[in-house]
């Protein structure tokens, strides 16, 4: 069994949605994780923001709007009037849902009830789609098994189970479809997995299945080695071990959903990365193998807070360190980078929905400075404890950016610098330079 995941533009037209049956219909087993059609759960992230706004009229609008595009759309993908109309039904059904909650009060549970439409409906139409052309597939609900626990974590006892149970009822399609992105929470009701969460759908159900490989079908030939939204002359990294994937991912590669390289690094899983628009081009592997080379890749994550606690106190104190952890602890807010010298403590945290709360605390400890708008630089190589010379070339690239912080010797594959957002695409174009020169 594999998994097969298509991201936004893989689905993202009738043409696309077409051209998806050759890459799936084979003899092999594959369950298909499907994203929203490309555009849909922005459309659908702005319709929430209206509603709760309360500019419903507006919202309806767009919905409207919305609607009408998928109209264009399944009239161009389905030849026969049957399956046209079923795609039409199908759609009217979801669009008249989200009128239907307008008239109710907004919460966040609506709101993530209005975010699962775009994958509810791709998944339908392709189902439709190949039931048009002949070729079997069953259509399994991602909120009869996906689950996140009371942490947000997935709940493997429960996915696995379900999984299973949906599983055993299908019949013997080699095709097996279902949504990404959506799952429950705790309490059951409708959530997701935070945005581009359905390469973490796909890595959750191939670890709960224990699968053979893992495919992220996407727009791009495999994983660059920079950022190709804003470097140019990047190039595909042939294979990554899952540590380095991991990193890279985690530190703003949107290649992948943050967490999503986990489930198949513990189930030691291979994610094979590949083009939808041209498939034959072979992509990047990701395995439990480390090719090291000196430089592989750099990303960036954004939207970084730095905050720094000076105490006179921490000079010889012991416990210090501890009591800056529970705060950050007993608000579930986790720290990214932190750097330490005799009388102060740096760190960076990307959540900052506690910050006041956090800062307020921090401050019976020490004076604490705050400063917003900074960026993880993390470069991804070989930095083991054995290499001669601390990454030269990096600190030559940035050698005209501030560096804020330095975070080297944390990790064997990476280091992270920070830097201020304004700063990020010159350090990530000069580290392109120095690190990966084009001949
Ligand atoms: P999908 O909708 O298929 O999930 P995404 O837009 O989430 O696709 O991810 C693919 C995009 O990620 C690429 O088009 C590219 O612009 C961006 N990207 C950012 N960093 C990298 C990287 N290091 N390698 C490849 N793509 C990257
Ligand atoms: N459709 C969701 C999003 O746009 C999930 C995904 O594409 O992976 O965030
Ligand atoms: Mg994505």
């Amino acid at each position: 069994m594999k998994i097969y995941k298509f991201g936004g533009t893989s689905v993202g037209s009738a043409e696309r949605f077409r051209a998806l049956i050759p890459l799936i219909n084979d003899d092999s087993q594959k369950i298909v994780v499907l994203s929203a059609m490309a555009g849909t759960t922005n459309a659908l992230a702005e319709i929430s923001s209206l509603f709760s706004d309360d500019r419903k009229r507006e919202a309806r609008q767009k919905t409207e709007e919305l609607r009408a595009q998928y109209h264009t759309t399944t009239e161009e993908l389905y030849s026969s009037s049957t399956w046209g109309q079923k795609a039409h039904d199908l759609i009217d059904e979801h669009f008249n849902y989200i009128i239907e909650l307008f008239s109710r009060e907004y919460s966040r549970h609506n709101e993530k009830r209005i975010l699962a439409r775009g994958e509810l409906i791709s998944t339908a139409m392709l189902h439709f789609l190949l039931s048009e052309e002949g070729i079997a597939s069953a259509l399994i609900p991602a909120l009869g098994f996906m689950r996140i626990d009371k942490d947000g974590e997935p709940d493997y006892f429960y996915i696995r189970e379900n999984l299973r149970r949906e599983l055993a009822v299908t019949g013997d399609e080699k095709i097996i479809i279902t949504q990404g992105y959506i799952c429950r929470n705790v309490y059951g009701e409708t959530d997701n997995l935070r945005r581009g969460g359905s390469d973490y759908s796909a890595t959750i159900i191939g670890a709960a299945l224990g699968v053979e490989e893992i495919q992220i079908w996407t727009d791009i030939s495999g994983f660059h080695n920079n950022d190709p939204r804003y470097v140019e002359k990047t190039s595909v990294i042939r294979f990554l071990s899952f540590d380095e994937a991991a990193e890279l991912a985690y530190f703003g590669a949107k290649i992948l959903h943050p967490s999503s390289v986990n489930p198949a690094r513990i189930k030691k899983i291979p994610v094979r990365l590949k083009n939808t628009m041209e498939p034959s081009d072979e992509g990047t592997l990701i395995t439990s193998t480390s090719t090291y080379e000196d430089y592989k890749a750099v990303a960036a994550k954004d939207n970084i807070t730095v905050i720094r606690i000076r105490s006179d106190r921490m000079l010889m104190a012991y416990g210090f360190m501890r009591k800056i952890f529970e705060v950050f602890e007993s608000f579930k807010t986790p720290i990214d980078m932190i750097t330490t010298s005799e009388v102060s403590v740096s760190l960076t945290v990307d959540d900052s929905s506690y910050l006041d709360e956090i800062v307020r605390i921090l401050g019976t400890l020490g004076t604490v400075e705050v400063e917003r708008d900074q960026t993880i630089i993390c470069v991804v190589g070989d930095f083991r404890p054995s290499r001669v010379g601390s990454a030269p070339e990096i600190f030559e690239a940035l050698n005209t950016i501030p560096v804020k912080m330095i975070s080297y010797g944390g990790s064997d594959n990476s280091v992270s610098i920070l830097i201020n957002t304004s700063d990020k695409v010159g350090a990530l174009q000069s580290l392109s330079n120095h690190l990966f020169p084009v001949a």
